[in-house]
């Protein structure tokens, strides 16, 4: 295929002006809870229309970055500067509550998942997420292999359901939080108990049991929650300004992994 040319739409314009703003916020020009310029003065400055402003603030509320407050303005959030990534989509701060939002929201249709994949999961798909789990087991010390793998193996799953909203839904989520993803990877900690219990999830799958394959699932993930919804990005940052090739290579501070996993209360279940 030639070069492509890809339409500017509107919401290519909103990606692009959200990515500006936060880039402004990261220089410094604005401070957290410093008011924004006005929507109109902000418009006019960057010669866009209102809407498209509009829609590119939600997009950075939505990440944490800014506060609307109706009737007030647009505020730059309290919790910026505590930890920053790089995003394929747009880069924006990452917060606790986006990750914790994120893996809320995987669970209701993973447990879903999983208890449909048990009747469902052909023996290809069976054997595809075995493959998986295998190659995983192969790179419990390359990060960046690791996750991919991770985040098939739930794809798979999905996949196995015979759900495709379900399926779309877990594929949207993970393409437009990769990132955050990798992140939530290295704040949980244990590569080694976290591949232990998809092998559970995996072993409940082939015997078909529904009911154990959606426990096992619901216990995996609420398990990654907990660990998040302790986690405190300043005592124990996994990502700074300009680390994205360093989260990448899986250099991780391993202070974030230890302390994250002590904290967990799921230390001593011995699963
Ligand atoms: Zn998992």
């Amino acid at each position: 295929m030639g070069a492509t040319f890809q339409p500017v739409t509107r919401q290519n314009l909103a990606d692009d002006l959200a990515q500006r703003i936060n880039d402004m916020i990261l220089r410094r020009e604005y401070e957290s809870g410093d008011r924004l310029p006005s929507i109109a003065a902000m418009a006019t400055q960057f010669g866009v229309g209102a809407p498209t402003l509009r829609e590119a603030l939600r997009k950075l509320e939505a990440v944490g970055v800014v506060d609307i407050r109706h009737g007030s303005g647009v505020y730059v959030s309290a919790e910026q500067g505590t930890m920053l990534l790089t995003n394929p989509v747009f880069a924006a701060p990452a917060s606790t509550k986006l990750l914790v939002d994120l893996i809320e929201a995987r669970i209701p249709i993973e447990i879903q998942s999983a208890t449909h994949a048990a009747r469902n999961a052909t023996r290809e798909q069976l054997g595809e997420m075995r493959r998986l789990l295998d190659r995983a087991s192969a790179n419990l010390d390359d990060a960046t292999v690791l996750n991919e793998t991770n985040l098939a193996f739930h794809r798979e799953i999905a996949r196995a359901s015979g759900n495709t909203v379900m399926a779309q839904l877990l594929e949207v989520l993970s393409s437009l939080f990769r990132e955050e993803q990798r992140l939530i990877m290295d704040i949980h900690g244990s590569r080694r108990d976290d591949h232990r219990e998809h092998i559970a999830i995996l072993d409940a799958l082939e015997r078909r049991r529904d009911k154990l394959a959606g426990e096992r699932m619901k216990a995996h993930l609420e398990g990654v929650r907990d660990v998040l919804v302790r986690w405190d990005p300043k005592k124990t940052p996994v990502s700074t300004p300009n680390a994205g090739d360093a989260a990448r290579s899986g250099a991780m501070p391993a202070t974030a992994r230890h302390q994250s996993r002590r904290q967990s209360p799921r230390g001593g279940r011995g699963k």
